[in-house]
């Protein structure tokens, strides 16, 4: 793609002209789908670990460096005006494609662990949780939603409550709402579940949980890049989500945050940029989301991760959600074809991620061996041991799939995954 005339387009996200939907050209986009692995084209099938990145925003990463670098929000030099005009810049397409009411709301942070840990972090110590209160979370977590809520939990002996899921993955929302008592206060779940693929149904989950005045916390790490997101639409009070998983830099992620409850929570880290006055004897903090951005962010991450959403947005969303549907269905099909092969996760409603074991052969054993036929997926527990441990399984082999993906590739995997039964089974 022309980078230049790309980047000069100024427009807002939402009126960038759609592209068509054409699976050579958007191949053509991402240089890293043309390399070879182990001397056999690239299949690259671990998007939910994380996504490749297409050409505009690995220059728009070169670009920065190249003419743009400079600290932001300090220096009125023309550098410095570039270099934040950028960064700000980026926030304002976060804004636009999550639809947030203000790009107040838009917090960068290094990730959707990050953003949990800040909330839980300064939730607790804004004195909302007192000794013997209650988090609802689900069984179907990564551990970056719960582990943050036990480390605030170890001091203030605050319980957490687990809403339980069916064989197929799903969460029972019969129990849910049996989970709510008066000591609940914060509801934190994920929106689609990176080792089951099961998306759940978030908006009713927040409904309830504000019928109950709780506020809900939805971690989108794994629906942000499959699929559209309307923060208010959605009710949610924070919503977080990784740049490195929608096509953007590692590094850098958002935390979406109502400005009610951001103005009400205290600053996460202290440093520069966060403050308005510091003083020895009291320091007062910057307005949002400034005051939760101390020392120097990642100006290029959100530069990149801007670019990302705007590459996105230069399609009908619509288009890359169906083909990766597409790839979903074929692929279940194909690898139910196998015998001893089974799926973990059969929700009705799944994202593109399709898990499963292979009866008598353990998940690392297929993962290395169809890596020397250059296909890449995931083995192992997927930072979600509660997960497996429902299911029984040790771990479970993942292939997750991106609109860049094809049908020849769900091929080959079904291929590969046959000659590992020949070779172990
Ligand atoms: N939540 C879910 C559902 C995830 O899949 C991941 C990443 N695997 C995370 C949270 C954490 O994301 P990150 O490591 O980018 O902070």
């Amino acid at each position: 793609m022309d980078f230049d005339q790309f980047i000069q387009d100024t427009e807002t996200i939402k009126k960038i002209k759609k592209r068509k939907f054409n699976l050579d050209k958007i191949r053509a986009d991402f240089p890293i789908l043309s390399r070879e692995v182990n001397g056999k084209p690239l299949v690259y099938l671990d998007n939910a670990a994380t996504t490749q990145k297409p050409d505009v925003v690995i220059e728009s990463v070169k670009h920065y460096y190249a003419y743009e670098n400079a600290n932001i929000h300090r220096g009125l030099h023309h550098l410095s005006e570039l270099a934040t005009e950028a960064y700000e810049n980026a926030r304002l397409k976060v804004k636009e494609y999550i639809n947030a009411l203000s790009a107040s709301e838009i917090v960068f942070v290094r990730g959707a662990t990050e953003g949990i840990n800040l909330v839980a972090n300064t939730f607790c110590r804004s004195g909302q949780f007192q000794d013997g209160d209650e988090i609802i979370i689900s069984e179907m977590e990564h551990h970056a939603n719960i582990v943050p809520w036990q480390l605030v939990c170890e001091d203030k002996n605050i319980k957490l409550k687990v809403i339980p899921m069916n064989d197929r993955g799903e969460l029972i929302m019969e129990e849910y709402v049996k989970l709510f008592s008066s000591k609940t206060k914060f509801v934190s779940v994920v929106h689609a579940s990176n080792s089951l693929g099961t998306i759940n149904p978030v908006k009713e989950i927040i409904e309830i949980a504000h019928e109950h005045g709780v506020p809900a916390l939805i971690d989108g790490a794994q629906s942000i890049q499959h699929s559209r997101i309307d923060v208010q639409k959605l009710g949610a009070d924070f919503f977080v989500f990784s740049g490195h998983k929608i096509y953007g830099p590692t590094g850098i992620g958002v935390l979406y945050g109502k400005a009610e409850y951001l103005n009400m929570l205290p600053p996460y880290q202290g440093g520069g940029d966060m403050i308005r006055e510091v003083t020895f004897e009291k320091t007062t903090y910057n307005d949002i989301p400034t005051k939760f951005e101390a020392g120097t962010p990642n100006i290029v991450g959100g530069i990149g991760l801007g670019v990302a959403l705007k590459y996105l947005r230069s399609f009908n969303l619509e288009d890359l959600m169906s083909h990766e549907k597409k790839l979903l269905d074929y692929a279940t099909e194909r690898l139910l074809e196998i015998e001893g092969l089974k799926i973990i996760g059969t929700a009705k409603n799944k994202t593109s991620v399709l898990a499963f074991t292979i009866e008598g052969i353990h998940p690392y054993d297929i993962g290395t061996i169809i890596d020397t036929d250059g296909i890449a997926i995931r083995t192992g527990h997927h930072c979600t041991q509660p997960v497996m441990r429902r299911f029984n399984v040790p771990a479970t082999a993942r292939a997750s799939f991106s609109f860049y993906n094809t049908f020849e590739e769900v091929d080959k995997l079904h291929d590969a995954l046959i000659k590992v039964k020949k070779m172990l089974g």
